[in-house]
């Protein structure tokens, strides 16, 4: 198997091409995209933008999860440029005690009210189930709420800014009303002709709304560097792991199933993919990375039991249903890079 020799794509990645010198088609497009980009100048930038919503005496909404990207926005915007921020956070179904606990925390530490939007969850658990059935993983649903909470609560209280964690250092992800454009397309694929409207009003944005306000993804104007992040956090607000330890996606309970399924579908997980995007944009080297993607694909490849019990319980599926969809015949890139 073939791998990018900077950033350690697989092959088998959707629509990857491997050029003569060993860089893929993600690479080329970075560097072109990117080659221009200054830090300093986008971060001044950014700080004049924020000096307009301050003078304006304008709210800013962060939407917060509890994981570790939206809880350093939530930080920043705080205890860094003394925003008048209120939270968002979407309650998706698998809420963790840790997420509640960081939550709890940036509201009493930060002082920041968070207002929580809360869908109807027997929609969002068959929604979670369609997706799985029909694409192999579920969490496009959860994406599109976690955006919604967002632009629901800016709505609601007069603010135009809405400011979020994005992928974690990945300069790649940036374009984010392209982002949501897609999600939202992927989402409407199979959700229209079978949910009421109404049902999905608190899950799903229309592209149209998306347009009237302002998105920051601040990860690209500092740098984000996760364990620094940690580290800060964990001092500042007292900002918890999973009691397993595990530091991402501390903000669901079946984050490492989504992981597990992905391998099994790609070869390859969404943290392989955000390792890849940090050495594309210079944050970490190749050696690094590969050390990083060894330790974290080796570590998804049993199936967490409890996670998944708890996924299908939700789900009303059998482990026999889930296994015998046509999605799962990779094997995991890892065993040859
Ligand atoms: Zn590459």
């Amino acid at each position: 198997m073939k791998f990018c020799k900077r950033c350690l794509l697989p092959e088998t990645y959707p629509k990857l091409k491997i050029n003569e010198d060993g860089l893929c088609n993600a690479c080329e497009q970075y560097d072109e995209k990117w080659k221009h980009f200054d830090p300093n100048k986008a971060k001044s930038e950014f700080e004049k933008r924020i000096r307009e919503i301050t003078k304006r005496g304008e709210k800013v909404v962060v939407t917060c999860s509890g994981g570790i990207d939206s809880s350093y926005v939530a930080f920043l915007c705080k205890r860094k440029y003394n925003l008048d921020v209120i939270g968002a956070n979407f309650n998706h179904g698998f809420v963790t005690d840790t997420a509640k606990n960081n939550l709890a925390r940036i509201r009493e530490t930060l002082n920041i009210p968070i207002i929580e939007i809360t869908p109807d969850l027997e929609i969002m658990y068959r929604l979670y189930r369609d997706f799985l059935l029909a694409t192999g993983d579920f969490c496009t649903p959860c994406c599109q709420g976690c955006c919604r909470s967002g632009f629901i609560v800016a709505r609601n209280n007069n603010a135009r800014t809405i400011i979020h964690g994005g992928v974690s250092g990945s300069r790649v992800e940036f374009n984010v009303l392209g982002m949501l454009r897609h999600h939202y397309d992927r989402f409407m694929k199979y959700a229209k002709n079978n949910y009421p409207t109404d049902k999905l009003q608190k899950i799903v944005t229309p592209t149209s709304e998306i347009s009237e306000f302002n998105l920051i993804a601040l990860p690209q104007y500092f740098d984000w560097d996760e364990d620094n992040i940690i580290g800060i956090l964990q001092k500042e607000i007292g900002w918890e792991t999973m009691p397993n330890g595990r530091t991402r996606h501390v903000d669901c309970l079946v984050a490492e199933v989504s992981d597990f399924l992905l391998q099994k579908k790609f070869g390859f997980s969404k943290r392989w993919m955000t390792i890849s995007a940090n050495i594309r944009a210079g944050l970490i080297d190749t050696e690094t990375g590969r050390i990083k993607i060894k330790e974290e694909e080796e570590k998804i490849q049993q199936e967490p039991v409890d996670a998944m019990n708890i996924l299908l319980e939700k789900l009303k599926l059998t482990r026999e249903e889930l296994y015998s969809l046509p999605f799962y015949k990779c094997e995991p890139a890892v065993r040859y890079l």
